[in-house]
């Protein structure tokens, strides 16, 4: 019998990718062969940054491409993309066999909102799992619905009945109902996530970029959570859709240890103009350098006029794009002001940084929850009366932070416990060869 051969699809965002392409690289150390799939529209971005996908193909992994069916300015949210791609998939995977008849695909993994590659899977009579890319615990709250709307907890549109505190299961933090990670966006996505657990019963796993370590209770929810994480296995961003300034890491070197403010929101969220200032000035008042990353954008214009005229920004370095895993990882980093994507969240965690958090939406409310709560490794920050943090909080605690010896202590003791973990043996690692096994 052949290695397993994976055909992988991720939804295409940076928080998905990721995860999938270090997910996609462990089972490449295994020996197994990878056919990553980009949409065409993702593949040019990526080929232009720094490592482009096609440097991989040595190692067991090949990309390939099928459009979106979309024009290159329009809006590339899930429900147009969920139209067009399902139709070109069922072909790509016959003409991969055709030209690989000792190696035929055994598996597809697919990401949220991509699950209709797991019903491609099951017509075409292939292996499917599911890779989660957010916490065990948001998968959680999705798993229970039907449950939250039998309790009267959320009505039938996923909105809250009213304030209140719940625990998904016992071994779960209490957490605030308005943080379940639909939040926000109640109405508009509800719908689509319901419809997708549909999809996500056609995978035979839910694989979970998560451990018993972080999440205790929520990984064992279902027979079907696997957890294989944290997936850490590079620390470079082979498929970054910016271009990684580099020069960051230089200017850090020649920065004292434990001194920098690292500040990075992700690939999504948009701060808005009054908050981009009140964080300017904050970073301003800090008695520290700060390292910022202002993506580049659609809303760039936006963005740069937020500059207040009083911003010296002389402390610090601002860049568009950061490779990220390296910077938390550097001994100056002292603290990361983040938005508490899961990602981040578990770059964060592993490289021990304490955090302060900014969440935006989705799961990044519940993420924050486990890291100022749960694990105590980080602080939230307050917000005025018209939701903004203001600039004297972020001075304020910024040196709070930094100043707590147990939070620091236990960053440390966290990201002992996880990095440990990652070696063979551990629950994470049995969990991969098992699945490995159940796909040959
Ligand atoms: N990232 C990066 N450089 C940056 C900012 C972010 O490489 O300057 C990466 C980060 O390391 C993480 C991903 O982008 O792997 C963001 O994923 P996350 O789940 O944290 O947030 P999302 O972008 O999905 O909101």
């Amino acid at each position: 019998m052949g290695v397993p051969h994976f055909l992988v699809i991720p939804y295409p965002v940076q928080g998905h990718v990721n995860p999938l392409m270090q997910f996609s690289e462990a089972l490449t150390k295994h020996g197994c062969k990878i056919t990553f799939v980009n949409t065409e529209f993702n593949h040019k971005r990526a080929k232009n940054s720094v490592g482009g996908l096609d440097n991989l193909k040595e190692e067991g992994m090949r990309f390939v491409t099928i459009p979106d069916g979309l024009d290159p300015e329009d809006d590339r949210i899930f429900v147009s993309i969920k139209t067009n791609m399902p139709a070109f998939l069922p072909k790509l995977v016959q003409d991969i066999n055709a030209l690989d008849a000792d190696n035929n695909i055994t598996c597809i993994v697919a990401t949220m909102h991509m699950c209709w590659a797991l019903q491609v899977a099951q017509k075409l009579g292939i292996k499917a799992a599911f890779l989660w890319t957010a916490s065990a615990a948001s998968l959680a709250a999705l798993y229970f619905i039907p449950k939250l709307i039998e309790d009267g907890i959320i009505d039938s549109e996923g909105v809250q009945t009213k304030k209140q505190e719940i625990q998904l299961s016992p071994n779960m933090p209490v957490m605030d109902a308005e943080d379940l990670p639909w939040g926000g966006f109640a109405n508009k996505f509800f719908p689509h996530i319901v419809k997708e657990m549909k999809n996500l019963e056609f995978g035979e796993w839910w694989l979970c970029n998560s451990t018993s370590d972080l999440e205790p209770g929520a990984v064992s929810i279902s027979p079907k959570f696997l957890p294989i994480g944290p997936l850490m296995e590079s620390d470079s961003n082979k498929s970054s859709f910016w271009e990684e300034d580099t020069t960051c890491l230089t200017w850090l070197d020649q920065q004292p240890p434990e001194s920098v403010v690292y500040v990075s929101f992700g690939s999504i969220a948009i701060l808005e103009p009054n908050q981009f200032k009140e964080l300017a000035l904050g970073l301003d008042l800090l008695k520290r350098p700060f390292l910022w990353v202002v993506r580049p954008s659609n809303d760039n214009d936006k963005v740069n006029k937020a500059y207040p005229d009083e911003f010296h920004g002389s402390k610090g370095k601002i860049v568009n794009w950061a490779p990220q895993k390296k910077i938390l990882n550097h001994p100056a980093i002292a603290c990361f002001i983040s938005h508490c994507g899961w990602n981040s969240t578990l770059e964060g965690v592993c490289s021990g940084t304490p955090f302060l958090c900014l969440p935006f939406f989705s799961d990044q409310f519940l993420n924050r929850l486990y890291i100022c709560d749960v694990w105590k490794v980080g602080l939230k920050f307050d917000k005025d009366e018209n939701g903004l943090v203001l600039k004297e909080e972020i001075r304020k605690k910024v040196e709070q932070v930094l100043e707590n010896g147990d939070i620091k202590a236990r960053s440390l003791k966290l990201q002992e416990l996880l990095v440990d973990k990652s070696v063979k043996n551990s629950e994470s690692s049995k969990n991969l060869e098992k699945f490995i096994n159940w796909a040959k």
